[in-house]
């Protein structure tokens, strides 16, 4: 093969690594411009109050991770509602997460909720939610098989410079 070819072949390969990785953040970013700072959050266990929580941010985990998110334990089957207004990202099942939901909002931030028992009935990818709006389910799925039923809550701030988990405690109220 020609040297010309061959840097032909190798720009080309780039390009494509480039637009298979870049295409969805891009997308990510252009729908998250959309939203506005992050506002108070409304606490996604139906009935928890925040005094009945406690934070876990940080907390240590196996393989050396940290907790990247709060516990707000719960009774299985209690509704998990959305903390904002925004529009359903992904619904899918993490090895870790198990059930899970994400929903793209005001931050703007992704919003994760794992260990879903289910996923609400009417729940579909680009559906506009609101504060309230019921997601699904309080369960163990994923990694919480062993752990009292729990909704594992997540927020992760999208920006073009900045990005990464963000402590949820203190936007809820929970100490
Ligand atoms: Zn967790």
């Amino acid at each position: 093969m020609s040297r010309r070819a061959w840097l032909v072949g190798l720009t080309c390969a780039v390009c494509l690594a480039g637009a298979v990785v870049t295409l969805p953040r891009l997308r990510l970013l252009t729908h998250a411009a959309q939203y506005g700072r992050a506002r108070p959050l409304r606490m996604p266990v139906s009935g928890l109050q925040p005094r009945e929580a406690r934070s876990s941010w940080h907390a240590p985990r196996s393989g050396g991770r940290r907790h990247e998110g709060i516990d707000l334990f719960a009774k299985k089957g209690t509704p998990v509602v959305s903390a904002t207004r925004g529009e359903v990202w992904r619904i899918g099942t993490d090895r870790l997460g198990g059930n899970v939901v994400t929903v793209l909002g005001d931050g703007p931030a992704l919003y994760y909720y794992a260990h879903l028992d289910d996923w609400d009935d009417g729940l579909y990818v680009g559906r506009r939610v609101e504060k309230g709006t019921v997601l699904g389910l309080v369960g163990n799925t994923g990694n919480a098989r062993t752990t009292p039923p729990h909704l594992h809550f997540g927020v992760y701030r999208v920006g073009w410079w900045r990005s990464g988990a963000v402590d949820p405690a203190p936007l809820l109220g929970v100490r």
